[in-house]
Formats: structure tokens, C-alpha cells, sequence
């Protein structure tokens, strides 16, 4: 694109340093003129982001239908979400205020099925509890005891980029791979070394389950009570998706009786507004949380499996394409709708 119209300006909500350094070069190269702003979106904040006509946007940045609307009023025209979920926005309201909304599908599904697995062994191997032990003198080896991975039975939900990678890696222990999705690509599946088999089979039958299905109403807390209760005593649940598909409550409840062995968790229901930022000054108000973080056998990230700097490159980029294909009046391969996300 030869100009862009001297208006146009983008507004780039929750930045971090990261997000600079790979997302400014590439707005420099297109000519982007951009303010960056640490505040997350949502409600209280939207006012922040009247008169842009582009705003870019994470996971944890919550664009309402009234947002939108009030937004759209304004002269908002376009959403870019710097993510692959778009569970934070209304689209149906976009929709009906001509707002388009694009996304990045796909940064790195190595990034987030590489740390999936670096869960797992951390969990099987203890070594979050061995890295503090051996730091303070404890070199006693009592309650560090793992399992091999080679033979375990691995259960993958959701057959996507990440989950088909996740199924690859835990091939390469020489562990049987199952997985479960609604919409399965056995061709595709095979190549990962899985296969499929019904979810009620996978949660009862299998060592590890990992989760990497999106976020949506029929996913909601998929994993709960009733889930829970079918799956094998002392499994291992690891969430590197999205925290609302596990009912935080039942997992707590599972982990008191022990029936749960271990959990990672990269993302977790309440998350909004507690992760990507430093609170360590203050007091945390989130129970549930707090009773998570005190099981010696839940290791919980705060939504870092993305972070890779191929990620961060690829994200910026193709933020970056979007933008310049919706200003070109394109219809980019990223584009969500209400009806097609
Ligand atoms: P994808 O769209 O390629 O695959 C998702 C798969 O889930 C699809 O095959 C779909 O058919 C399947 N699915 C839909 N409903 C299902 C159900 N009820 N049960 C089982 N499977 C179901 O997505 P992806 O790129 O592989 O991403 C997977 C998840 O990882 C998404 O939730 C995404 O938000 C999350 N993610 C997390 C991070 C992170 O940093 N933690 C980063 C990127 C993506």
C-alpha cells in the first residue's frame, strides 16, 4: 500500500515491552502511525481508545457489544486481535456496527505445544520441587519419585495445530497417543501418531490428558465433576488453552481427594485482570486461586506458553498484514466473524 490516510492511527492496548520491541519495527516498515498503551481493555477503559479508528488487542482484553458500540460511534472500523482466540469480543456486535475483527491463527503452535509437554515432565519429574530443593541444600531425592513417559497412555483434546504437535512430541517418548475431536481429521491425526478414540474413553482410559481445544460456550467447563469422576486415579490434566474449560472448584475438589496426581496450568478461568501483570505487592483476592497455588502437585504459569520470540515475530507480522490488507479493503484469511470464526 503506496499511503495510508493520514487519520489513521492504531491504538495498542496491554503492551508489554515484548510487544514493542517485535511490533514496532514492523509498524515502522508499514508506516503505521501507533500509540501504545500498558492499559488492558475493557468497560472502565474503553474510553481510552475513542477516535482510533484500529485497535489492537490480547487475550485478556475484554471488547463488550457496548464497548463496540460506543467504539463504532467513534469511528472504529477495525479489531486486531494479537492472539488466535477472540472469545473477548463481542462479535456479534461488530458485526452489526460494521466493525471487522482479525486475528493471528497461527504464530507459533510450536511455542504453546512445546511448553505443553515441558509441563508434563516438569510435573512427572518434580522438578519445580527439586530447582528449590537443591537451592537451599536439600539434596534428599524422597518424594521426587516420576513415571516413565514411554508407554503412558497421552489423551489429547482437540485435534488442532497445537494439539496435533502436542500428540507429535509425546510420540517421540514412545507413549500411546489418543485424542478426541468433534471434528476429526484422521489423515492428519495418523501423520501425529494418534488416534482417535470417544472423549469418555480418553478421559477413563488415559495417564496424562492435555487440553487444547478453544474456548466456547459447548467447551465451558468441559472439564468438571462429572469428567473428573470418569478419568483414572492419579491422572495428570494440563491446560495450555484456556482456563474456562476446566470448573476451577471441581478441580480443587478432585486434588483434596487426590483422585488428580498432578496439574499444569498455563491459563485459568479468572485470569483477567491477575495475569501479565506484577502483583506481588499486593493481596491476593482470589480464593480459589490461592487455594490452587498451595498443592505442591499444581504448577501454574501465568499464560506464558506463546512466548517465544518466533511468536512474538510472527504475531507482529501478520497483525501488521491485517491491518494493511483491511486498509486495501481486502478480506484477510484471518478475518472472524460471528458466524465464521
Ligand atoms: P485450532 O483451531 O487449530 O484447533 C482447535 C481444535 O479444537 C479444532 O480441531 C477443533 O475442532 C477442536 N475442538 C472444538 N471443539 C472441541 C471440543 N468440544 N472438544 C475437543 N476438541 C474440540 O487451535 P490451536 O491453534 O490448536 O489452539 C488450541 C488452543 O490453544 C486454543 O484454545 C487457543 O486459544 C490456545 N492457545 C493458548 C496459548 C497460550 O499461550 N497458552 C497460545 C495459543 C493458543
Amino acid at each position: 500500500m503506496d499511503t495510508i490516510d493520514p487519520k489513521f492511527r492504531l491504538a495498542v492496548f496491554s503492551t508489554k515491552k515484548y510487544d514493542i520491541a517485535h511490533l514496532q519495527p514492523e509498524l515502522d516498515r508499514a508506516k503505521i502511525p501507533t500509540t501504545f498503551l500498558q492499559t488492558r481493555l475493557d468497560d472502565e477503559t474503553v474510553p481510552l481508545a475513542e477516535g482510533y479508528p484500529a485497535i489492537c488487542i490480547f487475550v485478556n482484553d475484554e471488547l463488550s457489544a457496548s464497548g463496540i458500540e460506543l467504539l463504532a460511534g467513534k469511528g472504529l472500523r477495525f479489531v486486531l486481535l494479537r492472539c488466535a482466540g477472540f472469545n473477548n469480543v463481542d462479535l456479534t456486535a461488530a458485526a452489526k456496527h460494521g466493525v471487522r475483527v482479525a486475528r493471528v491463527p497461527a504464530y507459533s503452535p510450536y511455542a504453546v505445544a512445546e511448553f505443553a509437554v515441558g509441563l508434563m515432565l516438569m510435573l512427572n519429574r518434580n522438578l519445580h520441587k527439586a530447582y528449590t530443593r537443591v537451592r537451599t541444600g536439600n539434596f534428599s531425592l524422597e518424594g521426587l519419585t516420576g513415571f516413565d513417559m514411554y508407554r503412558k497412555r497421552i489423551g489429547i483434546v482437540g485435534t488442532g495445530k497445537i494439539g496435533r504437535l502436542t500428540g507429535k512430541i509425546c510420540n517421540g517418548f514412545g507413549a500411546e497417543v489418543v485424542c478426541y475431536d468433534p471434528f476429526p481429521n484422521v489423515e492428519l491425526a495418523a501423520e501425529a501418531g494418534m488416534t482417535y478414540v470417544g472423549l469418555d474413553e480418553l478421559l477413563a482410559s488415559c495417564d496424562i490428558v492435555s487440553l487444547h481445544c478453544p474456548l466456547m460456550p459447548s467447551t465451558f467447563h468441559m472439564i468438571n465433576n462429572e469428567s473428573l469422576e470418569k478419568m483414572k486415579n492419579g491422572v495428570m490434566i494440563i491446560n495450555t488453552s484456556r482456563g474456562g474449560l476446566i470448573d476451577t472448584q471441581a478441580l480443587i475438589k478432585h486434588l483434596k481427594t487426590g483422585k488428580i496426581g498432578q496439574v499444569g496450568m498455563d491459563v485459568y478461568e479468572n485470569e483477567s485482570g491477575l495475569y501479565f501483570e506484577d502483583t506481588s505487592d499486593d493481596v491476593l483476592q482470589d480464593d480459589a486461586f490461592s487455594r490452587l497455588l498451595t498443592f505442591h502437585n499444581v504448577c501454574i504459569t501465568g499464560h506464558q506458553a506463546f512466548l517465544t520470540r518466533e511468536a512474538l515475530s510472527n504475531i507482529a507480522a501478520t497483525t501488521v498484514q491485517n491491518i494493511l490488507d483491511l486498509l486495501e479493503g481486502k478480506t484477510p484469511s484471518s478475518i472472524v466473524t460471528a458466524e465464521n470464526p
